[in-house]
């Protein structure tokens, strides 16, 4: 029977602990930086007003019902979806239709099921994951079976990009190796390749024939716009990669409970394209039956509902400016703020990263220290979610920060 020996206690999930510790802590000056959620300036999550207007429209369609979605969901969202990240119907890859969409449980099912995908159908190869990268890659990976190799990817000196580490690495990799690269908005440590470094990155990756598993999770929601924040992918899809993209909808709808996600497939420019591309969709039907058999709707119908309204379209990009415009404002604020105090270091990381998070450069027994002293919860590497900052709390963290450090 079920012993400690055969089913031992497993640890808890870093994040989710620091978030019960956050919750229990009484006193009222303290402050969560762990979340990966946005937060609007009163620390209270925030429904985007053209969610509540596409939720409104839902609900008032009396067609609606709560029949099954199709297994690869709803195809007014994943042919919105590959549009959104591919770049529109010019896409290459979307006229000389080689693209198939799954919608998925949100990005992580959509890493999930490319995952089971390749090992499925790309055997005998390592995955390469940035170190760090978000921990989830790496228990899902492992899950299926597929083997796990790094690539450096952060400067401890410069808090930036390991950039000759990481193309090393690259090179260093047996032929053929999937690598997982985040689209944008990198995290944990908010630190992106330039477009140029990306050209170069593609370059190696086409030399050694290694496989692009792109994870985006943060589209629009780093700067702000949409097609600067998928300008990796679409150069590599514009260098004739074949491909795979894991989309999550979270952050950028504000979704995260309801689970909007899709998979893409993107094959390489072939005249059989279209009947390879009808393969891999088959191949992907029968992986998402036994898995969820029928992605959720919810989510997905909000979505479709902006995705395919041009004026619901522009409030969200409208929207999307409100949520990074505050966070660059945040970023913005602690950098001043810590060059004010005069705050041992240099700062000017915070605001060189984007999206959610910033890898602080904080040591663990730091981190674990302004925990205790000042009531301000961030995970033991360092990383501050952005999003838990706002105008009245942002001098007392600088403060706490410039305290900890010296
Ligand atoms: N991939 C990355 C890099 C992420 O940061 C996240 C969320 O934090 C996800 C995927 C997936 O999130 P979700 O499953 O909530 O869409």
């Amino acid at each position: 029977n079920f012993t400690a020996e055969v089913v031992p206690q497993a640890p808890e999930d870093p994040l989710f602990g620091l978030m019960r510790a956050y919750r229990a802590d009484q006193d009222p000056k303290k402050v969560d930086l762990g979340i990966g959620a946005y937060r609007d300036n009163n620390a209270k999550p925030w429904v985007l007003p053209v969610v509540k207007k596409a939720d409104e429209i839902l609900r008032d369609d009396p067609e609606l019902n709560h029949e099954y979605a199709p297994i690869a969901g709803i195809t007014s969202f994943t042919s919105k979806a590959a549009e959104l990240i591919l770049g529109g119907v010019d896409s290459p890859a979307i006229k000389e239709k080689r693209v198939t969409s799954v919608q998925t449980i949100s990005g992580t099912g959509a890493v999930h099921l490319g995952a089971l995908f390749l090992a499925r159908f790309y055997t005998g190869k390592k995955v390469y994951l940035s170190d760090p990268t978000w921990a989830n890659h790496n228990q899902i990976f492992s899950n299926v079976g597929i083997p796990i190799a790094k690539y450096p990817y952060f400067s401890k000196e410069t808090r930036g990009l390991d950039f000759e580490g990481m193309k090393a690495a690259l090179h260093g990799a047996p032929e053929g190796s999937i690598i997982l690269l985040h689209a944008c908005a990198h995290n944990p440590t908010g630190v992106d390749p330039t477009l140029d470094q990306w050209k170069e990155i593609a370059e190696i990756l086409r030399v050694k024939k290694h496989f692009p598993f792109f994870d985006t999770a943060y589209q629009g929601f780093a700067s702000g716009d949409l097609m600067r924040d998928n300008a990796a992918v679409r150069y590599f899809v514009d260098q004739g990669f074949e491909l795979v993209v894991a989309q999550s909808f979270a952050k950028n709808f504000g979704l995260y409970g309801e689970r909007a996600g899709c998979f893409h497939v993107v094959t390489a420019p072939a005249p059989d394209a279209e009947t390879t591309i009808a393969r891999i969709a088959s191949q992907l039907a029968i992986l998402q039956r036994s898995e969820i058999s029928n992605p959720p709707l919810y989510g997905a119908r909000i979505a479709s509902i902006v995705l395919n309204d041009p004026k619901l379209f522009a409030e969200w990009e409208d929207n999307l400016r409100t949520m990074s415009g505050r966070i660059i404002s945040m970023r913005n604020a602690l950098r001043a703020k810590l060059e004010e105090l005069g705050t041992p270091g240099t700062w000017n990381h915070i605001t060189d990263q984007i999206g959610m998070f910033s890898y602080t450069g904080l040591t663990e027994p730091q981190v674990l220290k302004i925990r205790s002293d000042f009531h301000i919860y961030m995970t033991k590497n360092g990383r501050i979610s952005m999003a838990g900052l706002n105008t009245n709390n942002v001098d007392y963290v600088a403060k706490a920060i410039d305290k900890i450090v010296r």
